[in-house]
């Protein structure tokens, strides 16, 4: 019986691993990943890492004891350099060839860089592996000053939690609106008005035009005019997916490795998962590559389900969530421009609730520190809920432009 191969030893590869011999994998398992540690959750790195006095454990998706008692190989510091889909092998980078009779990528993302800050050496980081959190937990000091590129929710993240530590934060971002690729202007500026009124300087439609080191400082020249001197600057403007490996073996990919409802992709033996893999999601009729926590352990149970022949789990609604500062945001399906807004609590606070309705059904929610009732009306998705005005008061929401 030839093994499971698995290149990628991630959040989605380190799940698939495990899943596997719970759906009763009887075959070799082995793992391969380019890091030289164990496969981690990412969440902690733009929040715990960087924030508790004493740095956190890596929260381990599968640790030693583990891969030892569901005998899966792991084999850590190896970047898999090709695929042989003919011959159903791999090759590694120290040229050790691997057959597989199954193949799961789970190869991630990689971030954008901007080449333009190479010049700043160590002084610019990006966010995506153990160590670079690390060296960042090293860098922000109180009063450090540090410019973040991006207001997506890495770099909102960061300025938080840089923040927290007493850096002075000042965050950029090229188009008029934070969060601009998922979320309205309504909810993102939910937000971004906790950041300010923390002290965080948040400058939209804004860039870098020049950008000059001495050993004294840093002097980078904004699009306005401005010049600022951050101590350091921190890139999050979002990644790119690892899916040159899987074009190069003539998989077809289409931003991201393109899967169908069994994570399989164009080759019947080979299986793409996690912020790699594009997928369809029914709830929305269409294709998309999710970077979420929930998507990585959702595929990876899928793909462990259909190479064990069991029937994939029912789609599930993508859900995200973000902690920033003391509030954890969650997001689930798609918060359209378009939709119908009905609220519960008060917008900005604790316990708010934000439910966007298209054509009568729910589509979208949005909550600040709502908890349970956050899951409550998670659960009315499951369903397919028809959300017309008079369930939504049942259920406590009232149109956003309605009087209290
Ligand atoms: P990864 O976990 O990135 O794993 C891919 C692995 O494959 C990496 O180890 C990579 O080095 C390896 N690899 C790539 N190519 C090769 C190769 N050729 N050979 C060998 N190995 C290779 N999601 C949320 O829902 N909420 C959050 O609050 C949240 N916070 C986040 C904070 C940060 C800083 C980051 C980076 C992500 C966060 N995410 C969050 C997203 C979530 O962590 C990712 O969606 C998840 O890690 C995706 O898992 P993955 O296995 O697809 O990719």
């Amino acid at each position: 019986n030839l093994p499971v191969v698995i290149v990628g030893a991630g959040h989605a590869g380190g799940r698939c691993a495990e899943r596997l011999r719970h759906f009763g994998w009887q075959g070799n398992i082995i793992l391969v990943g380019d890091e030289p540690c164990l496969p981690y959750e990412r969440p902690p790195l733009s929040k715990a890492v960087l924030v508790e006095e004493v740095e956190p454990s890596p929260s381990f998706v599968i640790d030693r004891d583990m891969l030892a008692a569901l005998a899966i190989e792991h084999v850590a510091g190896q970047v898999v350099r090709s695929i042989d889909l003919r011959n159903g092998t791999v090759c590694l980078a120290d040229e050790r060839q691997i057959g597989y009779g199954k193949l799961v990528l789970a190869t991630g993302l990689t971030p954008r860089r901007l080449p333009m800050l190479d010049v700043l050496g160590s002084r610019v980081c990006y966010l995506h592996k153990l160590e670079e959190a690390r060296a960042l937990r090293d860098a922000i000091k109180t009063g450090a000053k540090l410019l973040i590129v991006g207001a997506g929710f890495i770099g909102l993240e960061v300025a938080a939690s840089a923040r927290k530590l007493g850096a002075e934060v000042t965050v950029i971002e090229a188009a008029p609106q934070p969060l601009g690729r998922v979320l309205p202007a309504r909810m993102a500026n939910l937000i971004t008005e906790r950041h300010e009124s923390a002290g965080i300087k948040i400058l939209c439609n804004e860039a870098m035009d020049e950008i000059v080191q001495t050993p004294e400082r840093i002097s980078i020249t904004l699009r306005s005019g401005e010049t600022i001197h951050p101590d350091l600057v921190l890139v999050g403007i979002g990644g790119t997916p690892n899916d040159a490996l899987a074009r190069s073996a003539g998989l077809h990919v289409d931003n991201g490795i393109v899967v169908d409802d069994h994570c399989r992709t164009s080759d019947p033996d080979v299986y793409a998962i996690g912020d790699v893999a594009s997928h369809r999601n029914p709830h929305y009729d269409r294709r998309w590559r999710l970077e979420s926590w929930m998507n990585a352990e959702e595929m990876a149970s899928n793909a462990a389900r259909a190479i064990c022949n069991q029937p994939p789990n029912e789609a599930s609604v993508p859900y995200f969530w973000t902690d920033q500062f003391e509030r954890r945001y969650q997001i689930a399906g798609l918060l359209e421009p378009k939709a119908e807004i009905y609220e519960q609590g008060v917008a900005g606070e604790s316990g708010y609730l934000a439910c966007f309705v298209v054509d009568g059904r729910m589509r979208g929610l949005f909550g600040i520190n709502a908890g349970k009732a956050f899951r409550k009306a998670q659960n009315l998705f499951r369903g397919g809920a028809v959300a017309g005005r008079d369930e939504l008061r049942g259920a406590g929401f009232l149109a956003a432009c309605e009087p209290a």
